[in-house]
């Protein structure tokens, strides 16, 4: 029978009905390891009991209230976000695209209210991905992804990832801000150098623009620290974040100095859905997992035995598996073989992995994920690449 579903995703033959941890449960009974989660959404894995309870718990007193009334459990979240990072306030919205528009809206809104309304660009880096809305598309710069909606949004100026000249040269008087991942995902786990992190911060400062930084899949404990960023030892003046925030539940926020936000004064931003109880109770609880003492420090520890177990992988199939990027538990293998058939050969072997852009496969697990999965992953790994083998030899024949 044909799907009643629009057609914009190529899925998998493939359904789940339970998960637990890090491993996923199909229809038909078989376990998969799943070190995709759903795109670095499912943080704490599938069905991690304290979640569970804070939502069933929340799902027993009150969904949801509107935006109109105060809702306690969204002023903890924000608070606790606002103590844990750079930021002095916070906007809950429902997914990253979301969260990277209230990033966007306030970095003009900022320049306006500061009297230069002319001041509305935003400079993008090849490679970006920041979501499917009309003006995330126009961020991402990604022509496939622009193709046939019409004119693009004005307003974004793209240069090459690491480019600074052409950085310089794009930087103009209608500039309002830069925006970039820390480490792109979708365009291939390339991981933005602490150095230039560091260059566009002081860039920022010079020019009077507003750093924002999309940590919609780096962010909430992926690579070890609650934010990538801080690894480069510089702050954003906003940052969005999503997918793991909300452990699978759908939850983006956009966080803010109380400078940046200068010019988002009641009535200029809002959202029906944003920032719910039902939300804010798994927000919370996911917090309280990953800000508990030694959490991150797993994540870093695991991630760079996945590191190391994967580059001895390499070493056994370089034909396959060319390079080793990203950190923590955000891993991507460049392949010499093509990324969305290595992803199926690893569905054969019950692994789940995702592919990115330049030909790369992620690994994003759960962060919960133990020393024995990240085993269990490799041997799958192994397998899918020595499955992958013969087809290179056939067509080097
Ligand atoms: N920004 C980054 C870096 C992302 O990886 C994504 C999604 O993959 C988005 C934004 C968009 O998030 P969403 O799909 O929740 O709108």
């Amino acid at each position: 029978m044909t799907s009643a579903l629009l057609p914009t995703y190529a899925r998998a033959p493939l359904a789940f009905e339970r998960g637990e941890g890090a491993w996923l449960v199909s229809r038909e009974g078989e376990r998969y390891l799943d070190f995709g989660a759903g795109i670095a959404v499912n943080a704490l894995g599938h069905a991690h009991p304290h979640l569970v309870a804070a939502l069933t718990e929340q799902a027993g007193k009150l969904w949801h209230t509107s935006n109109l009334f105060e809702i306690p459990e969204g002023e903890r979240l924000g608070r606790r976000l606002v103590d844990a990072t750079f930021a002095d306030v916070a906007f809950f919205a429902n997914s990253g695209a979301e969260a990277n528009e209230a990033a966007i809206k306030m970095a003009r809104k900022y320049h306006a209210a500061g009297g230069n309304p002319e001041r509305f660009r935003v400079v993008t880096f090849e490679g970006a991905f920041h979501g499917r809305t009309l003006a995330t598309i126009a961020a991402g710069g990604q022509q496939k992804y622009i193709d046939g909606f019409g004119p693009k949004v004005d307003g974004f100026d793209q240069v090459p990832t690491g480019d600074f000249e052409a950085l310089e040269a794009a930087i103009g008087p209608e500039t309002a801000a830069l925006m970039i991942e820390p480490i792109q995902g979708e365009g291939g786990v390339r991981v933005i150098p602490h150095e230039h992190l560091r260059r566009l911060r002081a860039l920022c400062d010079e020019r009077g623009l507003l750093l924002i930084m999309d940590e919609v899949q780096t962010g909430v404990g992926r690579t070890g620290k609650l934010f990538a960023h801080e690894w480069s030892g510089i702050a954003p003046d906003i940052m969005s974040a999503a997918k793991g925030i909300g452990g699978g539940f759908p939850l983006g926020v956009c966080l803010a100095t109380a400078e940046a936000a200068r010019g988002m004064t009641a009535g200029t931003h809002g959202t029906t859905f944003g920032g719910n109880p039902l939300a804010m109770a798994v927000g919370n609880a996911v917090l309280d997992v990953v800000l508990a003492p030694g959490f991150l420090d797993h994540v870093a520890r695991v991630g760079l035995l996945l590191k190391q177990k994967l580059a001895a992988l390499r070493d056994r199939h370089p034909n396959v598996v060319q390079e080793i990027r990203g950190e923590g538990l955000m891993l991507g293998l460049k392949l010499g073989v093509t990324n969305t058939e290595f992803a199926a050969a690893a569905r054969g072997e019950h692994l789940l992995v995702i592919p990115a852009g330049d030909n790369v496969v992620r690994l994003l697990p759960p962060l919960i994920v133990t020393d024995g999965d990240v085993a269990a992953a490799v041997e799958r790994l192994d397998a899918a690449a020595s499955r992958m083998e013969p087809a290179l030899r056939g067509a080097a024949e």
